[in-house]
């Protein structure tokens, strides 16, 4: 059975203190009403607050990402983080490729398919964050822009290492607005996805990598997206900034 996963992406929000009191309210809420041990839950939080936070989780439920990284493991590039580092604090997840990344420092497939090879070098989980913008699906190449983006960054993969690839579907038009994809347009390009993941690494590779759905999940809407069969879990935005929201989310498994 596919891993479930629940992720929060905090983004640039929550002072250290802030911080502190929404992690401890998730951890306590996760650890007492979530039992369903397939489901993994992970907040990605501000590279400053990773050394602490990773001890503040030690023992639950929850584990830590963080929000981007470097490919280089060390030298001089002033103001990056390395994956070493990162592990060195315990982190286990490192989202990479998000839309505002991509958009905001100029990120490209190439870089981020280096940073992917980073992160399983030093045996942490990628999860890779690919999505369309609203123009490229109303000029119906939205399939074959999100393929192509899986193509770019890891299609160098072996399927071993493809395997332990977190995926994250993200459709820019639904992110931060409100706006979710229909759990009929999240599926269908899911499905597409693990077809395309299918055609170069066979059905039993594909059938095994989960990807995440992220776009203006909440509370509400959760429990129909994840019944969908090839959503296998949110990377969420605005409502992990919310324990009671973000626990709800976590428990909205079928
Ligand atoms: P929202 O859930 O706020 O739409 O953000 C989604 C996202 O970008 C998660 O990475």
């Amino acid at each position: 059975m596919r891993k479930k996963y629940a992720a929060g992406n905090w983004k640039m929000n929550k002072t250290f203190e802030e911080g502190q009191i929404l992690l401890s309210e998730v951890v306590n809420m996760v650890n007492d009403e979530m039992n369903n041990p397939n489901v993994h839950v992970i907040l990605g939080v501000p590279f400053p607050y990773l050394s602490s936070f990773t001890k503040l989780v030690n023992s639950s439920k929850v584990s830590i990402a963080a929000q981007n990284c470097h490919p280089k493991p060390s030298g001089a590039y002033t103001g990056e983080v390395s994956v070493q580092m990162l592990k060195s604090v315990g982190v286990k997840y490192v989202i990479i490729g998000h839309s505002e990344r991509r958009e905001y420092f100029g990120e490209s497939d190439a870089f981020i398919a280096e940073k992917v090879d980073a992160i399983l070098a030093e045996g942490l989980t990628p999860i890779f964050c690919c999505g369309e913008t609203l123009a490229q699906r109303e000029a119906g190449i939205h399939f074959d822009f999100v393929c192509g983006q899986l193509t770019n960054s890891l299609f160098h993969l072996s399927a071993e290492a493809l395997q332990k690839v977190v995926i994250a579907y993200e459709p820019i038009w639904a992110i931060g607005t409100g706006v979710t994809a229909s759990s009929a347009q999240a599926q269908e390009m899911h499905k597409i996805l693990r077809d395309h993941l299918a055609s170069k690494y066979g059905q039993t590779v594909a059938d095994e990598i989960s990807i995440l759905y992220g776009g203006s999940v909440g509370a509400g809407n959760a429990v129909e997206l994840f019944s969908q069969p090839d959503v296998d879990g949110g990377l969420v935005g605005g409502a992990s900034l919310k324990s009671r929201d973000f626990t709800d989310i976590s428990k909205s498994f079928p």
